[in-house]
């Protein structure tokens, strides 16, 4: 029995692992429960699974309390943003299994956290379908072996929209994904493909892979959730229907596999699976991320920042869908990047990018 911590519980992800726990009594069990906001959703979960440990809201000793505690054997993050970083520092240094579907801790400070996780022998299992997928296809292999990976993207709602379109483009639009349905914030992340941008940084530090080893191919029907190359030519994909709970699922029980119900392809009814170059002139913060990661040191952390930043003030409708490229590259141009850069050094850029990119209101449009 696998005595599990969910942090973000009440979230997208967070509901969705609930309902994988549910239906595996047999080999899950809750151990602990976070949530942030939503208080009734919280107690419902904690009444219905009955963990021994229970936080919400701004309680940082609380999360840490569940990181450490010896009742838990598995740590499963699905808290948003940034706010996920220092729970994800606290589970490896307790030397706890972790799977990880927060994506902004590992663009924020991946060396940091990928040297924490091996100097403490810790396994950090990916739950991002992406990196799922490119995890399965690794099995068994040499790292060496590897030539490249192929990290697929949907394209986002607006896929072959001209940049002008884009100008036009409202809240509730962006907020219409086609494909999976998810928090707010990775929903916009998503429409603007900076999405795609954060996991191929966390692609580089999960599989410790050179930003040259990874490929972004548009995939609409995201079937094909990625794929590895081998240096012999090989390519070898991962594919399911589109649903969270597989990822979820298989980083619970992993290396095992489990029974879903859950249906399978279809292959006849999907029809064609296609695959097209993503357009980084129309869809900038795709470009801006691969340049950080190009960077690295604090600019990726300067990324996320901005990022966070811009996205809020397009949810509150003070700048635009391109306004949002446009403050990030504004904040990413002005900053000294620190190379070898310690938590400190990221959590100063962090505070940094955040200033710097309120300041850029008035000049985004
Ligand atoms: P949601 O916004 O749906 O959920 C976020 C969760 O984090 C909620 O439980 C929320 O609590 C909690 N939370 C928010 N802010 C804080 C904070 N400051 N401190 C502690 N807890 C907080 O997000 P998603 O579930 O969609 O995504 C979660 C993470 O997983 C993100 O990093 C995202 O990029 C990543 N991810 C999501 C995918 C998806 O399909 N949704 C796919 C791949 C990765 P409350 O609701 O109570 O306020
Ligand atoms: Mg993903």
């Amino acid at each position: 029995m696998k005595r599990i911590a969910v942090l973000g519980s009440t979230g997208s992800i967070g509901t969705s692992a609930l309902k994988v726990i549910g239906k595996h009594p047999e080999c899950f069990s809750i151990a602990a429960l976070s949530g942030y906001s939503n208080v009734r959703l919280l107690s419902r979960q904690a009444r219905s699974f009955r963990p021994k440990l229970v936080c919400s809201g701004k309680d940082n000793a609380g999360l840490r309390r569940i990181c450490y505690d010896r009742n838990v054997d598995h740590v499963l993050i699905a808290i948003s943003g940034s706010a996920a970083l220092e729970p994800l520092l606290w589970a490896i240094d307790a030397g706890k299994e972790v799977s990880l579907a927060n994506k902004e801790s590992l663009v924020m400070a991946g060396p940091v956290v990928m040297a924490r996780a091996a100097a403490k022998g810790v396994k950090i299992i990916p739950i991002d379908s992406e990196q799922s997928a490119i995890w399965q296809c690794m099995h068994n292999e040499q790292p060496r072996g590897l030539r490249r990976i192929y990290l697929t993207a949907s394209g986002g709602p607006f896929r072959g929209m001209t940049g002008r379109e884009l100008q036009k483009i409202s809240l509730a639009d962006a907020l219409r994904h086609p494909r999976w349905k998810m928090g707010r914030k990775i929903t916009i992340d998503s429409a603007t493909l900076m999405n795609k941008g954060f996991e191929v940084i966390e692609a580089i530090h999960l599989f410790g892979l050179s930003p040259e080893q990874v490929e972004v191919l548009v995939h609409p029907e995201s079937i094909v959730h990625s794929m590895v190359e081998f240096i012999d030519g090989s390519v070898i994909a991962q594919l399911s229907v589109t649903d969270m709970r597989i990822p979820i699922q298989y980083a619970l029980s992993y290396p095992r596999r489990l029974n879903s119900s859950l249906p399978s392809v279809d292959f006849v009814k999907t029809g064609a699976l296609n695959f097209e170059s993503p357009d980084t002139d129309t869809f900038p913060c795709l470009a801006l991320a691969l340049g950080a990661a190009r960077t690295g040191g604090t600019m990726p952390a300067v990324l996320n920042a901005a990022n966070d930043v811009a996205v809020e003030a397009f949810c509150q409708r003070r700048i635009s869908f391109t306004g949002i490229p446009d403050m990030i590259e504004r904040v990413m141009r002005k900053h000294r990047v620190k190379k070898q850069a310690g938590l400190d050094d990221i959590w100063r850029a962090d505070a940094w990018a955040r200033k710097e990119a309120v300041q850029t209101l008035g000049k985004v449009k």
